[in-house]
């Protein structure tokens, strides 16, 4: 996928029998599918995926010129069950109360520091500091640092749990947030990239490629091809809808996840139109005399 676009270029459909165990299947599309784009004379400046061990190898070993970076969701997802399990016990389910704060500042982080790993690290690092409220602080260089926020008020500071500096709260959670593989993973997230979209058009392709049902390998490529056709023609093609006044519209959504009401964007209706342009050149290869009847489609040089 793209990814200022979100448009799906390529794809590559692996078969169980193809590797030696299910984990070497991500590992061998990745290669295949970027040795052919590579092949056709794309330049990959920056690539994102989630934080597979093996994903990575092959991109640091094999693909040195690729900047490799990590999608922020899967990141913050897991730090959030990180902190969910620190805050089990008595003495640290204060943390259980800062969870969705410092997660937001994970994204913050991320979102803020625009490639500048220095000023990202200072970032994240300034939660341990601001949870004890202390917003200004000297490392051990004595360089001074403060958190981005505005100065607290004093109903701020009121209504906060503030962390004990020496606390067992704030000991789990410095372990955490000073993790030395987090910190090395986040400089790798200092563009802000995404895998939610792929994530979100995996679902959408449910639609092509229910999962109840088993297809032959190349029933399953070519459905896998409809459901790209239909994302692409739908992630170019659909905007938020209007209202007759030229207001674009919201709808209002509760999530049970956070237990919040939020807005969600009304989109115009989605559309199928792919389907009428295939139709019409199977019907146009139909009627060319020199395609016979049996000859699969794979075999035809379309367009
Ligand atoms: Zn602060």
């Amino acid at each position: 996928m793209l990814d200022d676009t979100k448009e799906i270029i390529h794809t590559e459909l692996v078969q169980c029998t193809e590797a030696t165990s299910s984990g070497a299947l991500e590992p061998l599309g990745l290669r295949r599918g970027l040795t052919e784009l590579l092949d056709l004379g794309l330049e990959v400046e920056v690539m994102t995926t989630d934080r597979s061990s093996s994903i990575r190898k092959i991109m640091r070993e094999q693909y040195p010129n690729i900047q490799h970076e990590f999608d922020i969701w899967h990141t913050a997802k897991g730090f959030r069950n990180k902190i969910l399990t620190k805050g089990k016990k008595k003495d640290t389910a204060i943390l259980l109360a800062w969870t969705r704060s410092i997660v937001n500042h994970m994204w913050y982080t991320c979102a803020t520091s625009k490639g500048n790993i220095e000023a990202l690290q200072n970032r994240w690092k300034s939660i341990i500091h601001h949870v004890c409220n202390e917003h200004e602080w000297r490392d051990d260089d004595g360089t001074l640092h403060q958190c981005d926020h505005p100065p607290l008020t004093a109903q701020d500071q009121r209504v906060r749990m503030w962390i004990g500096k020496d606390s067992v709260a704030l000991q789990a959670l410095s372990s955490l947030v000073l993790d030395k593989k987090l910190l090395k993973d986040l400089n790798q997230m200092a563009l802000f990239k995404h895998t939610g979209p792929l994530e979100n058009f995996h679902s959408a392709m449910l639609k092509y490629l229910p999962k109840r049902q088993a297809f032959s390998y190349h029933g399953m490529r070519e459905r896998c091809h409809l459901a790209i056709l239909d994302h692409n023609e739908n992630i170019v093609k659909r905007r938020q809808a209007t209202t007759v006044t030229g207001e674009e519209r919201f709808k209002q959504v509760f999530c049970k996840k956070s237990k919040q009401w939020i807005l969600k964007k009304v989109y115009t209706p989605h559309t199928t139109d792919f389907v009428t342009d295939l139709i019409e050149k199977v019907l146009e290869n139909r009627r060319n005399p020199n395609i016979p009847f049996k000859m699969a489609t794979s075999s035809l040089a379309l367009p």
